[in-house]
């Protein structure tokens, strides 16, 4: 008796540190500092701007478009971020079952691991670039991501629609375009559309990641091909229409504290910076520059 209770007690003690010695250490179970509670903690859904709407959880975007037509969304986040999505979505008076396009920036379980349930529940066809679906097929498991091993894997996605690099889809009065940005992952993909409310039309970019992280052991600079393409990305990030930048982890755009500035639901100007895609691509390009330095150096990686 006096044992067992010795051991729920030491069970007891254990689940209770348990979590304590985790978040000392964020970054232990991968490269991306995966803190998947964190990650998906409640956000009420609101308008951005116009014709968009933030509805993913507080740490990882996902971005709803209302085209008039049918809705599009950008990215599904994690598995268990798809009905937080979902209930976002209804809580604004819109119904899953009229989303009828799921756009992808990459193929990592953070962005891309609700969008399965997501498929099944609304019907919606989900639109990648080539590489991207053949990411997404693989549930994540993809032996070419430079954080191949490192990363959970994710109810995998079919029947993915692909896109070509540049092409235009328009879905009700909206038109949005397809730039393949490679590097984070080889499907890495960026998407551009207008929103326009009280007849002022901005450009959105919704920009993927350029983080140049990987599993341990993983050289960028083996692959010339690749270290030239995510270059290319990072200048076509730079390059975008881009009044209003968004990242599939907000705070890459420091999104939070935009909006915090905001003096109305309907304000757009702390949002707003024609310079943010440079920005955050000449940020990124440093970073490769560092990492690609590290590696010539021959000093770890990680
Ligand atoms: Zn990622």
């Amino acid at each position: 008796m006096m044992s067992l209770r010795f051991l729920a007690g030491a069970t007891l003690m254990l689940s209770l540190m348990l979590p304590a010695a985790h978040a000392e250490q964020p970054s232990a179970n991968t490269s991306h500092g995966f803190d998947r509670q964190q990650w998906n903690a409640p956000q009420k859904p609101f308008r951005i701007y116009g014709n968009t709407w933030y509805v993913g959880p507080y740490g990882l975007s996902s971005i709803l478009l209302d085209t008039g037509q049918g809705l599009a969304l950008f990215d599904g986040d994690l598995p268990e971020s798809a009905p937080v999505i979902e209930a976002n979505i209804r809580a604004l008076g819109f119904r899953v079952r009229d989303i009828k396009w799921i756009l992808n920036s990459h193929a990592h379980s953070d962005h891309a691991g609700g969008i399965a349930a997501l498929q099944r529940d609304s019907g919606a066809q989900v639109l990648a670039s080539a590489a991207g679906a053949r990411e997404m097929a693989l549930g994540g498991a993809d032996r070419d991501d430079p954080q191949y091993g490192d990363l959970p894997d994710y109810p995998p996605v079919h029947h993915v629609r692909v896109l070509r690099d540049g092409e235009v889809v328009r879905l009700g009065g909206v038109a949005i375009t397809t730039h393949y940005t490679p590097g984070h992952t080889q499907g890495s993909t960026s998407w551009t559309w207008t929103s326009c409310a009280d007849g002022r039309c901005l450009r959105m970019a919704y920009a993927d990641s350029l983080t140049a992280i990987s599993a341990s052991g993983f050289r960028f600079s083996d692959d010339p091909g690749r270290v030239a393409a995510f270059h290319r990305a990072i200048a076509t990030v730079a390059a975008l229409p881009c009044d209003i930048l968004l990242t599939p982890h907000p705070d890459a755009s420091d999104f939070w504290q935009k909006v915090a500035r905001r003096k109305s639901d309907t304000d757009a100007a702390p949002l707003i910076d024609a310079g943010a895609c440079r920005a955050y691509a000449a940020n990124a390009g440093k970073k490769l520059d560092a990492r690609l330095a590290q590696e010539h150096a021959g000093t770890g990686t990680k």
